[in-house]
């Protein structure tokens, strides 16, 4: 893992810098400050003491028995983000992001969201530091993440419908943009994911890393060796890399990100971009990114909001080019058989992105030739997803 990503914020051939040149000068800045912080003790002081008091963490690392004896060839541990507050691993990242804007000066926190559920993140993140917080949002998923919306609005954020465009994810992403380049002095802005320009994917991953190396120590602490697979779905690919990471030098644990195929790989509405795109320029970074045939920027489609995303953090387009990761993909359909499956062997309800990576667990249990052990990354818990699910079941 030395020098990746490289001074430029370059994984191989992925990631780096593609901004206007007036933030060239305030990503160099997050940049060093983002690199002090690592001998920062006061800094960890604070992101640990919000992440423990505040959050919920440590999170259990908790063993799936009845599911266990249902896949018969594999064992199961569940790495429980679910049971973070707000309910999902988002939470670290936005803590982190918060108190790096603090210690920079900054006053105003922007962010973008299409689901809703980083912007949620962010909004709460904001009020719990007191700082006045703007979200900007398609109108088009302001209408369909209502409840999303009145969230961030009761947590004291203003929420702002984007109506340019195709009214989704990528317009608000671009109104975000504009409106840092315009206000870059007292405003910082959180991305939600491992993507963006450098240094925001390994800022991202930092302040998701704990779920590896929280899950790395209670499963050695449990079997007394590491597992043989890791297993966590992929939107951007922040709470995969989060578990990931910590498991890079293992050559031996196998990791693998899956994606949505949403209607199949075979249609034009799915959110696979490492399964089936090339690479483009998408958020400031180089990646593997879903494009028209005329190079435009295709609509992600998934049935996990969480998902819909139609390009991927750098760092995992460079995980598939070097082989230490495998990127799969599963359907809506199979997703709801995921969380079906979850929902009734453990009496824990996944969110619509997590079942997809329990999903896959099914296919696992298949291709594995021995008994074989597995931690999956519960990124999320169902309860938002309860409107949309009611409809299968
Ligand atoms: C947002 C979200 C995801 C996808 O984002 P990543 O950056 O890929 O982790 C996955 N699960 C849940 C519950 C989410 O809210």
């Amino acid at each position: 893992m030395k020098n990746i990503p490289d001074k430029t914020g370059h994984f191989g051939e992925f990631g780096g810098r593609y901004v206007p040149e007036t933030l060239m000068s305030l990503l160099e800045d997050l940049e060093k400050i983002f690199k002090s912080l690592k001998s920062d003790k006061a800094f960890q002081k604070e992101f640990n003491y919000y992440l423990k008091e505040y959050a919920g963490r440590p999170t259990n690392l908790y063993l799936a028995e009845r599911l266990s004896a249902h896949l018969k060839t594999l064992k199961v541990y569940l790495k429980r983000e679910d049971l973070l507050h707000t309910g999902a691993h988002k939470i670290n990242n936005t803590l982190g992001q918060v108190l790096v804007a603090k210690r920079m000066g900054k006053t105003r926190i922007i962010a973008e969201t299409g689901a809703g559920q980083h912007g949620v993140a962010t909004a709460t993140a904001a009020a719990l530091m007191g700082l006045e917080c703007v979200v900007y949002m398609g109108a088009e998923d302001v209408e369909r993440q209502s409840l999303n919306v009145y969230r961030m609005r009761l947590l004291g954020t203003e929420v702002i419908p984007v109506t340019s465009g195709s009214q989704t994810l990528k317009d608000a992403m671009n109104e975000a943009i504009r409106d840092w380049v315009t206000n870059v002095r007292n405003t910082f802005y959180i991305i939600g994911s491992v993507a963006g320009p450098h240094p925001y994917p390994v800022m991202v991953r930092e302040f998701q890393a704990m779920i590896g190396q929280e899950a790395r120590r209670q499963f050695l602490a449990k079997e007394k060796h590491l597992p043989n697979y890791l297993l966590a779905c992929v939107g951007g690919g922040s709470n995969a890399m989060g578990l990931f990471h910590a498991f890079f030098e293992d050559k031996n644990v196998k990791m693998i990100g899956v994606e949505a195929a949403g209607t199949g790989l075979n249609t034009e509405h799915h959110a696979a971009p490492l399964s089936k795109a090339p690479i483009g320029v998408l958020h400031g970074s180089k990646s593997r990114l879903m494009q028209t045939k005329d190079g435009q920027i295709q609509i992600a489609h998934s049935i996990a909001a969480g998902l819909d995303y139609p390009g991927v953090g750098p760092e995992h387009a460079y995980y598939q080019k070097i082989g230490r990761a495998e990127y799969v993909a599963v359907t809506d359909k199979e997703a709801i058989k995921g969380l079906k499956l979850l929902s009734e062997k453990e009496g824990i309800i996944p969110a619509m992105e997590t079942s997809h990576a329990i999903a896959y667990l099914e296919k696992l249990a298949r291709r594995v030739k021995r008994k074989s052990s597995v931690i999956v990354c519960l990124s999320g818990r169902g309860d938002k997803d309860m409107g949309q699910i009611k409809d299968f079941i």
